[in-house]
């Protein structure tokens, strides 16, 4: 089968909207809904209906952007305080990284700086990606986007991965005696970016994705 005659055919999938139907998101009741209507109430739960989820890209843009914006001091401020013999010593999720790697604890610098800075960013990055792809109504393979939408989703379930290592961090640190160590501002900021971002995976509606497919074949 063309890739051509794939697409169209997925076009044509008999769906719940183009049916008529809405499907409740709590009971599973399929209920006719009138022609343009949007909501309604499930007769059988109560659950409010709705095609889409409300005001999906809007509410993703709001919290990107407050990821990216949290996204700076998470960076810049200081993740943790260290008082020892020698000093007290603030560091930052980098300088944090940059000292493991020349300690000698390399593998280690390569963890947190993927956990805590690569897939934090390539988060952010991909999911402003596939809303600029929706509001642009891109004709980019809808199949490979929801792949992408489902991986972001399954990383989400992983984020505490990202904290998990800061923790770790602070508890090997511990393991020094005459050494205390504080959690800075930054990772309050980091642990934003975190719970923003899964906030935003969560509010974007991946069914947009598909929905041009519908609109271009009707
Ligand atoms: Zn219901």
């Amino acid at each position: 089968m063309g890739e051509s005659d794939r697409l169209t055919k997925m076009a044509f999938t008999r769906t719940a909207g183009r049916l008529g139907l809405l499907s409740c998101h709590v009971c599973n009741r399929l209920t006719e809904s009138a022609p343009e209507a949007h909501e309604g109430r499930c007769s059988r739960c109560g659950s409010h209906l709705r095609s889409r989820k409300p005001d999906s890209i809007t509410r993703t843009w709001a919290l990107l952007i407050t990821g990216y914006l949290l996204f700076i001091p998470a960076n810049l401020l200081p993740i943790m305080h260290t008082n020892s013999l020698f000093g007290v010593q603030s560091d930052t999720i980098l300088s944090g990284v940059v000292y493991l790697w020349t300690s000698g604890s390399w593998y280690l610098a390569v963890i947190v700086f993927i956990a805590s800075i690569l897939i934090p960013s390539a988060k952010l990055v991909t999911l402003t990606v596939l809303v600029v792809s929706v509001q642009r109504c891109s004709t980019w393979d809808p199949l490979q986007r929801t792949n992408i939408y489902r991986v972001l989703e399954s990383v989400g379930r992983w984020s505490m991965l990202d904290i998990f290592v800061v923790a770790m961090l602070v508890a090997l640190v511990h393991l020094h005696t005459l050494t205390t160590i504080r959690a800075g501002a930054g990772a309050a900021a980091f642990g934003a970016v975190v719970v923003v971002t899964l906030l935003a995976t969560m509010a974007f509606d991946p069914r947009l994705i598909w929905d041009p497919q519908r609109a271009r074949h009707e």
